[in-house]
Order: structure tokens, then C-alpha cells, then sequence
């Protein structure tokens, strides 16, 4: 092979305004002096891409420096509406999209009732128009459209967005990445919900660590993401972190993935509300007959931690059954991983403090040489577009990897 001294040369030329851009995202507004000491260039290379993006209008002056005497320097900012990208959070009884400037910012946010979700088919068109129609709404002119993240509940194939089963929507094999690119205008990918709301959990609050990171999905399932430092760790086949798939108890229920006493199966959302819904339909006294009004079918976990705060029994008992068990699988978890951090989030956990310090209590019980991790337990961000934001984060990281920006 014949060394081309040219193409070397240009590729460090492309990898220095990659990195000058994405540090004024990160880090902006900045100067130029503190860009050049941030990634060790020149201040004439970074004068001369700066340049270059001014030209091409990807930046902007944000004023002045005002401190010290002489010469200020001027503080440069990525210009927000120079593009956007979008993510969506395909939940099975929520649908959630969010718009992002340029600059990360959240431009438009919507949710709205999934609705039916079989045949998939037909589900995924309706979920196209969807998105269109939003991103049309808000005036964003297409070719200002990065790309689409879509977080989706299902075991999916590595780097295909194929989903393998998701057990919630009644899929089996569905090539949902491939399909809902062949309906969209813009790059588009599917990444698991759970492992999408982990990168924005990890991103929110522990940018600058370098642990490893436990982030727990404690919702109508149970699943985890594992990420080392800012990575998220997708494993051989994409399915890492099935933390809810693991069995806690032998001779538990009948679980969805056809094993007995999975985690999901006794502690997630939906196992919550089926045990509530179990007892109250054997006519027990209790507070949540009164919040569902006769109607057991109403029954939801949201309902048992309601009826729990008022001081039922029944309710409360149920809850504690439910985070010693999840105790018991997040112990499971940080044996293996001996992460830093443990990041407890989903609806779940958007009930008030004392269910983490149940479920703590739990982890005490059952970690292996407590004393001497030095181990934070802590909620997240509770934030119910954690999830789509966190695959519009997937899908820029991704761009990012493969050089796919408009620079
Ligand atoms: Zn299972």
C-alpha cells in the first residue's frame, strides 16, 4: 500500500474540527484560547476552524469575556437551530418524543396514549406520522434533522434495532429499525429502553465519573443498563443488563420469558398490580378497593403506592415483598460488577423516598462485603423522558462515532 502523507493529513485535519465542535457543545460557550488548552491544539488551528464554522454559520459570538483589563476575548457557542435531533420513547402505555437543538437543548416535548400496538405493522406507521407530523409542527425544515432515537421494551439484536420479542407490544422478530427507517426522511435507530434511559441517567449525573454504573429500570418491567464511564456495555449480543429476567424466587410465578420467580415476575409494576388485584378480588379489606371504585381491572402499581401512602396495610405489604426482592436482584448485579454507582429509576421509583430506603434496606441484607464498597444507591432523575432522551443521545454519540455530523 502507498502511504498517501495527504489523506493523513486530512483526516487530522477533520478529527481537530470534530473535536473543536463537539467541545463547543459540551463545554461552550468558550473561547478559543481555552479550546486550544482543552484538546492540546494550536490557537492558530483552532483560529483557523473556528473560521471555517463561522463561514459556514454552525457558530456564533456570545459576547465577551468581561473580567481582568486589555483585550477581552471573544466566547463562541454553537448556533442552536444549525440542526436538531429527536428522540421517542415507544413505552407500552406511554408514546413520548422530545425535540433537541443544536446545543442539547429540549424544544418540544409531547406524550400521548400508545393505543394498539398489534399488528406491528400498522402500529409503526402510525408511529412515522407521528413523529412527522410533531417535527413538522414546529417548523424544523427536514434537512435539519439529524436523526430519530427510538427507545423500545424488548430484547433487540445488537446494532440492528431488530426486535428479538418484546413481550409487552406482542412482538416476535420484528425488524423495527429497517421498517421505520423505510417511512422516515431522516437517519433513524432503535436501541433498548432501558439501556437508552442508563445513558441518560449516567449522562445527567455522573458525567465526569469514570466508575462503572448500575442504572435499574424499575417499571411495568424490570431491566438494567451497565455503563463504564460514559460507555454503555451492550454485551455479545446487544442483551446485557436483563437484571429483571433473573430468578429470585424458584417457586415464584410464572414469568413472560417462560422462566419462574424472575425478578420482573414478583416485584415489577405489572406483577405489583396483578398481586393487588389477586388479593382485592378476594374481597380483603383494603384502601385500593376503594381507589379502583369496584373496579379490580383498574388496579395499577401507581394505586398500590397511593393506597401504601395512606397508610394501608395491605398495599404496604405488598410494596415491602417487592423491594426486598428487588434488593435481592440489584445485590445480584453489583456482586458481579462491583459498579461505583447504583441508579434506581422508572415509575417506580416516582413514589417518594421511602421505597428506596426499602430497597436499600434489602441490599444491606444481601451484598456481599458491604463495608468495603464504597457504593452509592441513589434514585434518578425521575424524569418520564428519560428514556427518549436517552436515545436521541445514542443516536448523537452514534453519529459522532461514524463521523456523520454535518461539519
Ligand atoms: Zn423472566
Amino acid at each position: 500500500m502507498i502511504y498517501d502523507k495527504r489523506l493523513d493529513q486530512f483526516q487530522v485535519g477533520q478529527t481537530n474540527k470534530y473535536n473543536v465542535f463537539r467541545c463547543l457543545i459540551r463545554e461552550g460557550p468558550i473561547n478559543r484560547a481555552a479550546i486550544a488548552k482543552r484538546l492540546h491544539l494550536s490557537i492558530p488551528t483552532v483560529m483557523a476552524i473556528v473560521d471555517e464554522l463561522y463561514e459556514k454559520k454552525m457558530i456564533r459570538s456570545a459576547g465577551k469575556i468581561e473580567a481582568g483589563v486589555g483585550k477581552q476575548p471573544e466566547i463562541l457557542g454553537i448556533e442552536p437551530e444549525h440542526f436538531f435531533y429527536v428522540g421517542v420513547d415507544i413505552g407500552r402505555s406511554t408514546l413520548r418524543i422530545v425535540i433537541h437543538n443544536a446545543i442539547g437543548t429540549e424544544i418540544a416535548v409531547m406524550n400521548e396514549f400508545t393505543g394498539d400496538t398489534f399488528p406491528a405493522k400498522e402500529f409503526i406507521s402510525r408511529l412515522q406520522l407521528k413523529v412527522v407530523n410533531f417535527i413538522e409542527v414546529q417548523g424544523i425544515e427536514i434537512a435539519k434533522i439529524l436523526g430519530v432515537g427510538f427507545a423500545m421494551p424488548a430484547l433487540m439484536e445488537q446494532g440492528t434495532g431488530r426486535v428479538i420479542f418484546a413481550p409487552d407490544f406482542g412482538w416476535t422478530d420484528i425488524p423495527l429499525q429497517d421498517w421505520l427507517q423505510g417511512g422516515l426522511p431522516y437517519p433513524v435507530l432503535v436501541r433498548n429502553s432501558t439501556q437508552a434511559m442508563g445513558v441518560y441517567e449516567n449522562f445527567v449525573t455522573a458525567l465526569e465519573e469514570k466508575g462503572a454504573t448500575l442504572c435499574v429500570n424499575l417499571g411495568y418491567g424490570i431491566g438494567a443498563a451497565i455503563i463504564i464511564g460514559e460507555e454503555l456495555l451492550e454485551g455479545t449480543g446487544g442483551i446485557s443488563g436483563e437484571l429483571g429476567h433473573c430468578v429470585v424466587d424458584r417457586n415464584g410465578p410464572l414469568c413472560k420469558c417462560g422462566n419462574s420467580g424472575c425478578l420482573e415476575a414478583v416485584a415489577s409494576g405489572e406483577a405489583i398490580a396483578h398481586q393487588a388485584q389477586t388479593i382485592i378480588s378476594h374481597h380483603a379489606q383494603s384502601r385500593i378497593a376503594e381507589l379502583c371504585q369496584g373496579n379490580i381491572t383498574r388496579i395499577d402499581a401507581k394505586m398500590v403506592f397511593e393506597a401504601a401512602e395512606g397508610g394501608d396495610g395491605m398495599a404496604l405489604k405488598i410494596l415491602q415483598t417487592a423491594a426486598v426482592n428487588i434488593g435481592i436482584g440489584v445485590s445480584l448485579g453489583v456482586n458481579i460488577l462491583d459498579p461505583s454507582r447504583v441508579v434506581l429509576c422508572g415509575g417506580l421509583m416516582r413514589n417518594g423516598p421511602w421505597f428506596l430506603d426499602m430497597i436499600r434496606s434489602s441490599m444491606e441484607e444481601h451484598l456481599v462485603a458491604r463495608s468495603s464498597r464504597s457504593l452509592v444507591v441513589a434514585a434518578g432523575a425521575s424524569d418520564e423522558y428519560s428514556a427518549a432522551k436517552g436515545a436521541a443521545r445514542i443516536l448523537m454519540n452514534t453519529l459522532w462515532a461514524r463521523r456523520e455530523l454535518p461539519i
